[in-house]
């Protein structure tokens, strides 16, 4: 099926009002749920919206938090989000660490124990619209899931990375991926009938390459899918390299910023997220840096393409899909729909009228 945006961002906000969120943080959720599904990341879109609710209920995010800024300095922000909706959390704290880079060039903001904070490249693209480039290094807490290089043990959580670099006249450059060589949300779409996985992006506990789900997920026989069942773990991505980028989220994210690393032992669900602001302006003069962009850009641009290949910049395949998503609507999986649907009666909400 088929939903526009706004008829879908109206429908999960009228869901969360109805949970207990305020208009605003309903609104957010609704707002930034929505816009992953416009960049083609479904994964982190409104197919989550069964799951926030659920941990809403269960107390394991908590409605209406307002992030606390406990340490407070010129150019460094320490933010403690308290469990609350990382659809607050995130927005709050890229808007401090873009007025802090604006009065003193630069600025570091650690943020801890946020709720899910979804697509990550939505933060940076946040700092890129107000012309500052920025770096983001995420974990989660409470969240074991992918083997070091070299290891058939769960040490990491999928860690994404993201930056933004804003270009003058142009779209920003946006980069923002998990460091796990697949997300688990295509490990679990490919358990339910969906795209296969590659072959090896999995490891049993033999050291066997897979891309069975089962390595996950343990027996798919039935609908349930608990990623603690499974004997194997999710291989970073990039061997060495993608390992030791996901171990630097881990200690930046998690450790440094107080928020926990994905393990060991029981640990309450969170993201941390430890960003760096950059004002381009502080770093010299703005002509220089635009000219020796744009040329880089082009000069990148102009590599030849591999036979039915294409150059792109990343950020690129995002605002495609969202240029067609806007204007054709959001497609979802029938199944999907369902879930939603299913959220709203509750509350007597009918999903379908907001179809129209
Ligand atoms: P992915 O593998 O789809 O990679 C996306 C990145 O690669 C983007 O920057 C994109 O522009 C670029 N890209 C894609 N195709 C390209 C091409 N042909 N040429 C050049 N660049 C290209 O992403 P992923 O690892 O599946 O992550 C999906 C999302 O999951 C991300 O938004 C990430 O932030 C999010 N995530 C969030 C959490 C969390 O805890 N909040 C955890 C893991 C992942």
């Amino acid at each position: 099926m088929q939903i526009s945006a706004r008829g879908l961002t109206a429908y999960v906000r009228d869901i969360f009002s109805r949970e207990g969120c305020s208009e605003a943080e309903a609104e957010r959720i609704g707002r930034y749920l929505v816009a992953a599904n416009l960049t083609g990341h479904d994964s982190h879109g409104v197919i989550r919206v069964p799951r926030y609710v659920a941990w809403l209920r269960e107390g394991e995010v908590e409605a209406d938090r307002t992030p606390e800024v406990v340490t407070d300095g010129p150019a460094f922000a320490l933010i403690d989000a308290h469990y609350g909706f990382g659809q607050t959390a995130g927005p709050f704290a890229t808007e401090l660490g873009i007025r802090k880079a604006r009065e003193n060039g630069v600025a570091i903001v650690a943020l801890r124990h946020a709720g899910h904070l979804g697509r990550i490249g939505e933060w940076a693209e946040q700092a890129a619209a107000a012309g500052l480039v920025s770096v983001h290094f995420v974990n989660v807490a409470g969240s074991l899931l992918v083997a070091p290089f070299g290891s058939v043990d769960r040490r990491f959580s999928t860690a994404p990375f993201a930056a933004g670099f804003p270009v003058q006249g142009a779209e920003p450059v946006i980069l923002d991926f998990a460091t796990s060589a697949v997300a688990e949300g295509k490990v679990l779409v490919a358990s339910q009938g969906g795209k296969k996985l590659p072959e090896g992006v999995l490891i049993e506990p033999d050291g066997r390459l897979s891309g069975d789900p089962a390595t996950l997920y343990g027996p798919l026989d039935g609908p349930e899918r608990d990623n603690l069942k499974g004997a194997g773990a999710i291989r970073a991505f990039g061997e060495h390299k993608g390992s030791g980028l996901a171990l630097m989220c881990e200690l930046l994210a998690g450790a440094l910023t107080g928020s926990g690393t994905a393990g060991p032992g029981t640990r309450r669900f969170c993201n941390g997220m430890l960003s760096l602001y950059m004002t381009p302006q502080a770093f010299g003069s703005e002509d220089a840096l635009v000219g020796e962009t744009r040329a880089y850009l082009d000069f990148f641009k102009s590599a030849r393409p591999v036979p039915g290949g294409e150059v792109l910049l990343p950020g690129e395949p995002e605002r495609r899909t969202r240029a067609k998503r806007l204007a054709e609507g959001v497609p979802l999986p029938d199944p999907v729909w369902a879930t939603l649907l299913a959220a709203g009666q509750p509350h007597g909400l009918d999903g379908e009228a907001y179809r129209k």
